[in-house]
């Protein structure tokens, strides 16, 4: 049964659309937990008619700011490599404090952010005045996150902040990683999270998130003169792939090294969920996903995704070189 639709104010709709909305694809959070993780992922809501994936409109944040539904929001529009916000998301132990270190010097360098509770720990929100490379937005976060010794994932660490956008730039038909958008409801913690910085009230924290000082490009390109993303953290020279190079001819990539569900032996493969199907929240049953025993390179998704997808899914995509060659192992 659907509540009464709350009077969500125009001017925060539109408000929200202007902070936070870059491209219109989106992702939706499924409402029902994954059978075995207990987890509710995102995936792409789509037409049931005509498959095309959906668009986002007032309307869809609407329903997200009154908690009929949950959506996840894309960092870059790919026409132009850029993005209106970073996000850092952290839900380590201790993620609070490390945030809350990152929005002091943030300040200090003259930007200004916003810090969002999460399930977990938090969301700390930066916003540009005009959409800006997302190359050079990482360049900066990652470069303040090492001066301040703040643990950044990837990179050998297990643990540490995620920063949004994840890439540099998007390849055609790519989307990037989404993030929860703020001030939803969460499926799981069937609560919303807010900014600490204002009242917990929706015109409130809106008119705090629109009075905070946006970054310029100008502003952007003096914090980040002859810097680079840090070598540990360029996505082409993952630490764990240059370890295994180092053995002759050994394999590049070993689909094992990525897998955290449980593994069944079948037959000569091992089964298990397959990590794109359970981005997308199916492959319940946790069977898609076979890897061969003898030789780990080699492993496919019965529901058909490819090896681009199931990489991306667990944070080691391919380099664009290895494309399109060898179909279904490697
Ligand atoms: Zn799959």
């Amino acid at each position: 049964m659907r509540k009464l639709r709350l009077k969500t104010p125009a001017g925060v709709v539109a408000d929200y659309f202007r902070l936070f909305v870059n491209r219109r694809a989106y992702t939706l959070q499924s409402d029902r937990p994954h059978a075995e993780s207990g987890r509710h992922y995102y995936f792409r809501p789509s037409d049931k008619k005509t498959g095309q994936g959906l668009s986002l409109t007032p309307d869809t944040l609407r329903g997200h700011i009154e908690g009929e539904i949950t959506i996840a929001l894309y960092a870059i529009n790919p026409a132009t490599q850029r993005c209106k916000w970073v996000a850092i998301d952290a839900d380590y132990q201790n993620a609070l404090p490390d945030l809350i270190k990152l929005g002091y010097y943030l300040k200090q360098d003259g930007v200004e952010s916003a810090l969002e509770k999460s399930n977990r720990g938090g969301h700390l929100w930066i916003f540009m005045a005009d959409p800006l490379p997302a190359r050079d937005c990482r360049i900066y976060v990652y470069d303040l996150a090492l001066r301040l010794g703040v643990p950044v994932k990837g990179g050998g660490l297990r643990e540490g902040i995620e920063v949004f956008p994840k890439h540099d730039e998007l390849k055609p038909g790519e989307y990037g990683n989404a993030i929860r958008g703020p001030l939803g409801i969460h499926r799981g913690a069937a609560k919303r999270f807010w900014f600490y910085g204002a009242d917990y009230d929706l015109e409130k924290q809106m008119r705090y998130l629109n009075g905070l000082s946006k970054v310029t490009g100008e502003q952007l390109a003096g914090l980040i003169a002859g810097k680079a993303i840090p070598p540990q953290l360029t996505p082409t020279e993952p630490k764990i792939e240059a370890e295994f190079k180092g053995r002759a001819g050994g394999p590049e990539f070993r689909i094992l090294d990525h897998i955290r569900t449980k593994l069944r032996k079948v037959g000569r493969n091992h089964v298990t969920q397959c990590p794109s199907c359970a981005a997308e929240g199916h492959d319940r049953g946790g069977d898609n996903l076979s890897i061969s025993i003898e030789d780990p390179r080699k492993y496919i998704c019965w529901a058909g995704c490819t090896r681009d997808m199931i990489r991306a899914a667990v944070g080691c995509p391919r380099p664009s070189a290895d494309r399109g060659q060898k179909a279904n192992h490697g």
